[in-house]
């Protein structure tokens, strides 16, 4: 069988590399010709089911706590296994209090157990939130790393789109033809800094702008996320960038100094229920709507339609063989 999966996001990559673990020819086919620029790019790279139960359904912690040891067993060394520490400004406090009330997995953190975590933070925050359990990786290395594997294992990458296949993936993300999408922007900056060091992803609650910063190599941290209702993916506005920055300062005045690397806006995408699907199509399936959990839920989701495509084989094979 030959499956041609369309879209080289992080939906298109994690689901062609589960169809070549089983077997299967696959080529893989972007409209860019590389994957910068598209929503899996401008990710935070954040594998944080706890803390995204928060504000989001059951089947997000359900399916997203295996989603570290897939990308760890796919991509050894790219898993940053650190945690996530959750904090709030001394007037936000009830903040965390009402986030520990929606979530599990994590245990309080008092002064000092704070400053132990990141020292940087020292005399900062005097709680805090701590989900142990949490990963994270840099999806662009994440990313550029499965292409690279996937080409070693005979994929073949391609820009046309009319290619001969058995059977079509549609992972297009908010180009995909599917009525129920809608977009949901997500601004976010990078910024380099000397300054202060973090070891693990830090959310600072906020009631109307909660934001997270995800250290990366090099002294870069990225900075996220806006989330509106809209699928423009123009630069990143005034207003947010303001937003976000004042953010990263009240973590640390540090950032004040820091450079900014980049800026940049992604279009989530998402179905009413803000859940992932697996849907069959004419052509084979689709899989879309990873909304803010593509890395965290796009393991899952690939074995899935994987098994899908995998059973449908058996049974075509069965119905040839009476
Ligand atoms: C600022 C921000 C921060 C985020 N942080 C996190 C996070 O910390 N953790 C997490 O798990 N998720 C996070 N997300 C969510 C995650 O990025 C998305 O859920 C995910 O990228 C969606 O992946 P996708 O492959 O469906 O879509 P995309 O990444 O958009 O990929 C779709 C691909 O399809 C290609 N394409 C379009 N049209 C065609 C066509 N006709 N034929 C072939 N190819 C086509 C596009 O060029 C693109 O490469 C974040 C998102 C944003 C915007």
């Amino acid at each position: 069988m030959h499956v041609l999966v369309r879209g080289a996001g992080v939906a298109g990559l994690t689901l062609a590399h589960e169809l070549v673990r089983a077997g299967v020819r696959v080529t893989v086919c972007d409209t860019r010709s590389g994957p910068a620029g598209s929503a899996s790019w401008l990710a935070g790279g954040m594998l944080a089911p706890w803390c995204e139960r928060e504000s989001a359904e059951e089947p997000v912690l359900t399916l997203g706590k295996s989603a570290a040891d897939w990308w760890e067993a796919t991509l050894p060394g790219h898993v940053l296994r650190n945690g996530t520490l959750v904090v709030a400004p001394a007037r936000d406090r009830a903040e965390l209090d009402r986030f520990a009330a929606r979530t599990s997995g994590h245990e309080w953190l008092e002064g000092e157990a704070v400053t132990a975590l990141e020292p940087d933070l020292a005399g900062r925050f005097r709680r805090g939130l701590f989900f142990r359990g949490e990963a994270h990786l840099d999806p662009r290395r994440a990313l550029t790393a499965l292409v690279e594997g996937l080409r070693k294992a005979g994929v073949r990458f391609v820009c046309e789109m009319e290619v001969e296949a058995d059977r079509i993936a549609d992972c297009t993300g908010m180009a995909a033809a599917d009525p129920e999408l809608r977009g949901v922007r997500g601004e976010m900056l990078i910024l380099r800094t000397q300054e202060i060091n973090l070891s693990r992803p830090v959310r600072l609650l906020h009631p109307r702008i909660p934001v997270y910063i995800v250290p990366r190599a090099d002294h870069h941290f990225m900075v996220g996320a806006t989330m509106i209702e809209s699928d423009d993916a123009g630069p990143i506005s005034a207003r947010s960038m303001m937003e976000l920055l004042n953010a990263a300062y009240s973590l640390h005045p540090a950032f004040a100094e820091a450079k900014i690397v980049e800026t940049g806006a992604g279009v989530r995408p998402a179905y009413p229920d803000n859940l992932p699907r697996v849907k069959r199509t004419p052509e084979g399936i689709s899989v879309n709507g990873f909304y803010r959990h593509g890395f965290l839920l796009s393991p899952a989701m690939a074995r899935e339609a994987a098994t899908l495509i995998l059973n449908e084989r058996v049974e075509v094979f069965d119905e040839a063989h009476g």
